[in-house]
């Protein structure tokens, strides 16, 4: 029997952890950009699984994908070959332009791989001693919710409680080089500078024009490796379909990275399936990637047939649907009619972002309800967004929208804000 919202509610509230403070919205069906709640209300999704539904619900090609291997054959673990990983394997490796791919699950899992891969790698390639290791990392980062990551975390809700932390981290500011630079240069044992090309937890911020081919720049001075966590930000969000590409010159919106901002190791999760399904992956060269041995890591699930069916198909609509092209342009249209609306709005500052990956600040304190009473009332308006502060609500919409959508969202978005002008 269909459960209405409110029974829904309270079964998760009753029987699942709260580790997590939902809108109060069941989802039962998604198509495209829109998703539909079980009392039969459609919304635009404006959050996209925070980023992962880039291709839109239920995309058909990656659907037939995922239903035809689980078909044939689902799971094998890495004990045995399957037909379809060294398949997906040479295609992404190809796609992105890297030698070798290892998989994994979860975002998290892939920011944990990397970690050991660049620990490992400065041991055996750099010559670092043994244990010294440092991995520079920034302040408001969001890498995932491990125990190794929330070492490194500001998030006091996300840290407090959870030690002893893992150590081998120095936090630097984020989009300061001299920052970057000084760090670099007072200390022998860095192995790598792990970023996100833009910080999307931190409430969308994007960096100076120019700061990750310096801070490349920078690490390749100091043979430490520049790891791209492009989890949220890859896979077209940004208008690229890498953001670690979006501060070089080249204007292919599908390129991978010119070899100035190129990522020694690249971590993609959440879209790399379209949403689909939980599939990440670490991508590096050789001589980074090679460190890696039998044993040395792994999981059940990473590299499963199906994972590798869904990946597969789901970087083939982002080529096919000319999706960094439409979010590139979405997004333009977007900020210019937020602006417009923000000239004379007394409550909204500025908006910000790239691509279709965006956010509003609001005239407020970080610590207000205000951002989360605008995404009330937006979901009464037929929109799902979500606050990443009490000020800032991030706008993430599937890469799929039509132009016609985005004015439709646009013009909700507007009306509700208005709505909190008094
Ligand atoms: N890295 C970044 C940049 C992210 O935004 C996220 C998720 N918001 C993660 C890692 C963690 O991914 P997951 O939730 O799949 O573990």
């Amino acid at each position: 029997d269909q459960l209405t919202s409110q029974q829904a509610i309270d079964l998760e509230n009753k029987y699942g952890a709260h580790n997590y403070h939902p809108l109060p919205v069941v989802l039962s069906r998604g198509e495209g950009v829109y998703v539909w709640d079980v009392e039969g209300k459609k919304y635009y999704d404006f959050l996209s699984a925070y980023s992962a539904v880039n291709q839109g619900h239920c995309h058909p090609k990656i659907v037939d994908a995922m239903t035809a291997q689980a078909k044939t054959l689902s799971l094998t673990s890495r004990a045995f070959y399957n037909d379809m990983l060294g398949k997906y394997e040479k295609y992404a490796s190809e796609y992105f332009n890297f030698d070798k791919l290892l998989p994994m699950n979860t975002g998290a899992e892939a920011v944990e791989t990397a970690l050991k891969i660049c620990r490992k790698w400065a041991y055996e390639v750099k010559g670092i001693a043994e244990n010294e290791a440092q991995i520079v990392v920034c302040e408001n980062n969001f890498h995932g919710r491990t125990t190794t990551i929330i070492s490194f975390s500001n998030d006091s809700v996300a840290r407090k409680n959870f030690g002893p932390y893992t150590a081998g981290f120095i936090k630097i500011e984020y989009d300061n080089l001299k920052a970057l630079e000084d760090v670099l240069e007072s200390n022998t044992n860095i192995a790598g500078f792990l970023v996100e090309p833009i910080q999307g937890e931190a409430g969308v911020y994007v960096p100076s024009e120019g700061y990750l081919a310096k801070a490349k720049a920078l690490c390749v001075k100091h043979n430490v490796l520049f790891i791209a966590d492009e989890v949220q930000t890859g896979i077209a969000r940004t208008g690229r379909l890498l953001a670690t590409c979006g501060n070089c010159d080249c204007i292919d919106k599908n390129c991978s990275g010119t070899p100035e901002v190129k990522a020694d190791i690249l971590i993609l999760g959440k879209a790399l399936s379209g949403g689909a399904y939980p599939v990440s992956a670490v991508l590096a060269n050789d001589p980074i990637m090679n460190v890696i041995g039998p044993g040395n890591h792994g999981s059940t699930f990473g590299g499963n047939p199906i994972a590798a069916a869904v990946a597969m198909a789901a970087l083939e609509v982002v080529r096919d649907e000319d999706l960094a092209e439409n979010a590139f342009q979405l997004g333009e249209l977007f900020r210019s009619e937020l602006n417009t609306y923000i000239e004379t709005s007394p409550i909204v500052n500025l908006v910000r972002g790239k691509g279709l990956l965006n956010a509003i600040v609001i005239n407020d304190d970080e610590d207000s309800d205000t951002a989360w009473n605008i995404c009330m009332a937006l979901k009464e308006n037929g929109l799902l967004a979500k606050p990443t502060h009490g000020n800032i609500i991030r706008f993430a919409p599937p890469l799929v929208m039509t132009k016609a959508q985005l004015l439709d969202c646009v013009s909700i978005i507007v009306k509700t804000l208005k709505q909190f002008e008094a």
